[in-house]
């Protein structure tokens, strides 16, 4: 199954909107880690500029300083840096210190030293770009600022077509083109991944025939909900649809799906700001909080004859069974009570609401019913 859908998944190219989501879930994701990577980038350029301005007897001039404080700095900002567009660009602008930083001290060394260096410095802040959660232009336009600060040619007396020269543009293109390959590849395989998840959370939580939440979907939101919501404001409605199984019967399955799924249009419709779902057959539920039983009422209510005036080919009416849930409550015990109004709707003539009172049933809760 894994590998059916992911047989699909890639062959589907991730849609914009997607890919966006996922480049913000990816910089969120790894922001202590782009923190860390900045602040180990400094450390380490700190320790060569100290063993070059002692060792080597360079001084350890304001440049210095000043370098550190911008990087610095631009570690605080990408510390409040909260959306990923951002990052693209102080990333770069942190590979444009950085590496200028880095050939202050590279030129403190001896000539014949610097072209190695340059060399080295380049390819691991090439490297590090790439595990970053960076889009292709920022990735590619650090490649560029990166060689244009740090080419080995810029040393005097090394030539593109000398010996030293053409091992240089060798080992060059082999690094670039690593790092290249991996970052494109990583990129795609992480994309690839988050899509896969997407897909399978909604298979998981989206009821494939009505394309509203299923039962596991309503159940983990209401039970959330219920923990947060005031006690006094939550209510749950059971709904269902009258005589469906005629429905069935008379035009065939094909026709009941086209109604199932034009109800649940009507609930999703109807319901915006609240949970609802298929839990299963021919039954929904709503979770409806942050109202008081009149607008619960009326809601409801609006429900039924939303579906009843409904102009569509088969017609259909639908019965709602609607509860309070009280502080004592929990979210199977409130099923069962919108369960038990809800039989009572259908025993009263259905398409209509029915609100859940202790005299439905005095057994189920012994708690005075307050509404
Ligand atoms: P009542 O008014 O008392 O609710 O009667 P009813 O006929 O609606 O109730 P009943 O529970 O007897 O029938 C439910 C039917 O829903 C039975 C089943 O075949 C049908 N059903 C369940 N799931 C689906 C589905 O996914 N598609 C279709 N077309 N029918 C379904
Ligand atoms: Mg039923
Ligand atoms: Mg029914």
């Amino acid at each position: 199954m894994y590998k059916t859908i992911e047989q699909q998944v890639r062959r589907n190219i991730a849609p914009p909107e997607l890919r966006r989501e996922f480049r913000q879930h990816d910089f969120e994701s790894l922001h202590s880690f782009c923190l860390l990577i900045f602040g180990i980038s400094i450390g380490i350029w700190l320790l060569f500029d100290l063993i070059v301005s002692y060792l080597g007897q360079q001084d350890f001039t304001w440049k210095s300083m000043a370098f550190i404080t911008v990087m610095a700095t631009l570690s605080i900002i990408l510390a409040f840096t909260r959306k990923a567009g951002h990052f693209d660009l102080l990333n770069l602008v942190f590979i444009g210190v950085i590496t200028l930083a880095m050939r202050l001290v590279i030129e403190g060394l001896p000539q014949e030293l610097r072209p190695a260096w340059l060399m080295l410095g380049a390819s691991s802040v090439l490297y590090s770009v790439s595990v970053l959660p960076v889009r292709r232009w920022s990735f590619f336009a650090a490649l560029v600022i990166t060689w244009i600060n740090l080419h080995p040619f810029q040393v005097p007396g090394l030539h593109l077509l000398d010996l030293r020269g053409v091992m240089f543009i060798c080992y060059a293109v082999f690094i670039n083109g690593l790092i290249l390959y991996t970052y494109l590849k990583m990129r795609r395989a992480k994309l690839y991944n988050f899509y896969m998840s997407k897909v399978l959370l909604d298979q998981a939580y989206v009821d494939a025939l009505t394309e509203i939440p299923n039962r596991r979907s309503f159940m983990a939101k209401a039970q959330t909900h219920l923990q947060e919501d005031d006690e006094q404001s939550r209510y749950l409605a059971m709904v269902d649809i009258d005589n469906f199984k005629k429905v069935n019967d008379q035009f065939g399955h094909d026709i009941g799906d086209v109604v199932l799924k034009r109800t649940a249009a009507n609930i999703k419709a109807s319901m915006t700001e609240f949970e609802y779902a298929r839990l299963g057959g021919e039954e929904f539920a709503i979770y409806l909080w942050g109202i008081n039983q009149a607008d619960a009422e009326q809601r409801v209510d609006a429900l039924c004859q939303r579906v009843r005036e409904d102009a569509a080919e088969h017609p259909v009416t639908i019965s709602i069974g609607l509860t309070r849930i009280r502080r004592e409550d929990n979210l199977s015990n409130a099923l069962v009570k919108a369960d038990e109004a809800l039989y009572q709707a259908k025993h009263g003539g259905k398409d209509r609401y029915v609100l859940w009172r202790e005299a439905t049933n005095p057994l189920l809760s012994p708690a005075a019913d307050e509404s």
